[in-house]
């Protein structure tokens, strides 16, 4: 019996981290950030993820922390990055309903009526 072995590790390096848009989408609609949450397990978040920085995109262990982050240098950086590119509530609840869509939405520019010259014959 041959044994196999290596072909299973598990070894997923668990990424706490998450994108700027996902975030902007995050603050602009409650309903996307619960949707990202309920994607977790609480008993697998440090103190079962009561402590989550939005910004950031980070839980932490205890009140303190919490805190003490929030008066950090990377919170504050974040939140500036944040606030350069606001993000629409508009599409924050659009990322909800769909997932992935292929990034580009079909942009209709120049008003809808055209003018018509109207040639006045007399
Ligand atoms: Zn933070």
């Amino acid at each position: 019996m041959p044994a196999i072995r290596g072909a299973n590790s598990k070894k997923k390096t668990r990424r706490y981290t998450r994108d700027l848009d996902q975030v902007h989408a995050d603050l602009a609609s409650k309903r996307h950030l619960e949707q990202y949450h309920e994607t977790k397990v609480p008993e697998d978040l440090p103190a079962l993820g009561d402590y989550y920085c939005v910004e950031c995109a980070k839980w932490f262990e205890s009140d303190v922390n919490f805190q003490g982050h929030k008066k950090g240098k990377p919170h504050k950086r974040r939140v500036r990055l944040l606030r350069e590119e606001p993000y629409s509530q508009k599409e924050a609840e659009a990322a909800v309903g769909l997932g992935t869509d292929n990034g580009r939405r079909k942009v209709e520019d120049g008003g809808g009526e055209e003018e018509m010259e109207v040639e006045d014959v007399s």
